[in-house]
């Protein structure tokens, strides 16, 4: 559900309002191979009728599926702004979409996600990616033969 507003009720006080917008509705022209939108955004805010428009102050919260981009695991990435805030114009060139009373807030809310989505996610900070954990390996394969010390040269002896 877009987040729409009756002027009406929110002349001269503030209003608490809170809900989820589709993840289809922030996908809508989005498009980053990395990235897909894997629960709605919740809201939850607070309005308030400004002289040049409607100030929007509160939390927003989604969960993303992300595709790590040094090894390509997919993994859940939260994100949280616990403080949200604009202010939805009037007039202007960044107005906000008014149909007769109803006001459309959604726009500001997919901007301020959009925004905060990772440039280039990692599933974790240290991830090592492919290539390396590769050579890693390789370097494993190259350690000198056992001189008895090892794990296995012990077995071999109790063997015997
Ligand atoms: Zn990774």
């Amino acid at each position: 559900m877009p987040l729409r507003i009756d002027r009406r009720q929110l002349e001269g006080k503030t209003m608490q309002v809170a809900g989820e917008l589709a993840a289809e509705e922030l996908a809508t022209g989005f498009n980053d191979p990395l990235i897909t939108f894997a629960s709605p955004l919740a809201y939850d805010l607070e309005l308030e009728e400004q002289p040049q428009g409607i100030l929007m102050q509160g939390t927003l919260s989604i969960t993303l599926s992300c595709v790590c981009g040094r090894c390509l695991k997919t993994f859940a990435h939260p994100i949280e702004l616990p403080d949200f805030a604009a202010l939805a114009e009037y007039e202007g060139e960044e107005a906000m979409i008014q149909e007769g009373d109803f006001a459309d807030l959604t726009p500001y809310l997919r901007e301020d996600i959009y925004l905060g989505l990772p440039t280039n996610p990692l599933c974790r900070p240290e991830c090592r990616g492919l290539a390396r954990k590769a050579k890693a390996r390789d370097l494993r394969l190259e350690v000198p033969p056992s001189d008895g010390s090892s794990p296995w040269g012990a077995l071999d002896q109790l063997k015997l």
